[in-house]
């Protein structure tokens, strides 16, 4: 039986993992699709405290494991697809026909990118022009004209970091200002390769005649008229949801699949023992930082 089981590699799985490892508990990672979570995918990190100079979202991550293995963290590859938390003795079934038994749990499971659900953007995902990693797949259109879809934070940053292979970047939002922070709008605005398309929703991303994008076909959400812009990807960036659908009816959520922390306590959840971090029960900060100070909280009540 495991002290403690970590489901989650990311910036809160880390957090948690580190802490809990200090604590002497010998936590078991079980590390996910995606090893080390979201950021891993992103290019520069410029708000971590302690990097001035920014750091590399995947640098940033390999760290932090370093830092949990150090302490004696053991970190299975392994995909969590069923819980059973009813017991005094927590079950996790994986990928594998693995199965872990423990006396405490954080689920630190993060969250995925959502995406517009626009006519062909589903056909040509991954591989086929559409994407939701500029920092991924940006490098395979260098040249080439390519759109971004979103208004917020991560829509400017992934469009500035395409501006580094490609030859011009829209950015297309549905509103006609971006909810990204000022210094992010500002740096995407500023940018000559980028131009921003207002006010648009993308109805269908149209296929050339070997099924790749060849553009997107927009429609003004004021004037309800259609136009359509040549592109050969586009780059989806319009939020994120919480990855927490083997949860459901065990832990309570919201009506958007966020897990609802019990009142007051930011990482307790509704079952003892079974804690909470991360992205998967946060939709207001959602920053590295904060999933990582509630991997933290979470590991330092679990370890009291
Ligand atoms: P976000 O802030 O929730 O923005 C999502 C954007 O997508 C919004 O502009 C939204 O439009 C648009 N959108 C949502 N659903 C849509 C749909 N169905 N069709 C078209 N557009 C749609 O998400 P985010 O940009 O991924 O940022 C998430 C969090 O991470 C934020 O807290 C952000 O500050 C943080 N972040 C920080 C950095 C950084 O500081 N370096 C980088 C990336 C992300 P509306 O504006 O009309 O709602």
């Amino acid at each position: 039986m495991e002290e403690i089981v970590i489901i989650g590699s990311g910036c809160a799985g880390m957090g948690a993992a580190i802490y809990a490892a200090r604590a002497g508990m010998s936590p078991l990672v079980i590390e996910g699709a995606q090893p080390g979570g979201l950021l891993t995918t992103t290019s520069d990190v410029e708000n971590f405290p302690g990097f001035p100079e920014g750091v590399n979202g995947f640098d940033l991550l390999w760290k932090m494991r370093e830092q949990a293995q150090k302490f004696g963290a053991r970190i299975e590859n392994a995909v969590v697809e069923k819980v059973d938390f009813s017991g005094e003795t927590k079950k996790v079934f994986c990928s594998g026909e693995k199965v872990f038994e423990a006396k405490k749990i954080v689920v630190a499971t993060g969250s995925s990118p959502r995406m517009t659900g626009a006519k062909g953007e589903a056909e040509m995902y991954g591989g086929k022009g559409v994407s939701a990693c500029a920092t991924c797949d940006g490098a395979f259109y260098r040249g080439k004209d390519v759109a971004v879809v979103g208004g917020g934070d991560s829509a400017c940053e992934e469009a500035v970091f395409l501006t580094r292979f490609c030859s011009s970047v829209k950015i297309i939002h549905r509103r006609g200002e971006f909810r990204a922070s000022k210094i992010m709008a500002d740096r995407a605005l500023s940018n000559p390769k980028i131009e921003p398309v207002w006010d648009s929703v993308v109805d269908e991303i149209l296929p050339d005649e070997n099924g790749l994008c060849r553009g997107v076909a927009v429609r003004n959400a004021k004037t309800g008229e259609k136009s359509e812009i040549a592109c050969k990807a586009v780059f989806v960036a319009i939020g994120h949801k919480p990855n927490t659908d083997i949860f459901k009816g065990i832990l309570e959520m919201d009506d958007e699949g966020y897990i609802v922390p019990l009142s007051g306590t930011q990482v307790k959840t509704n079952v003892e023992n079974v804690f909470v971090a991360g992205d998967c029960a946060d939709k207001t900060f959602r920053q590295a930082i904060t999933a990582s100070a509630m991997g933290c909280m979470a590991a330092i009540l679990a370890s009291s």
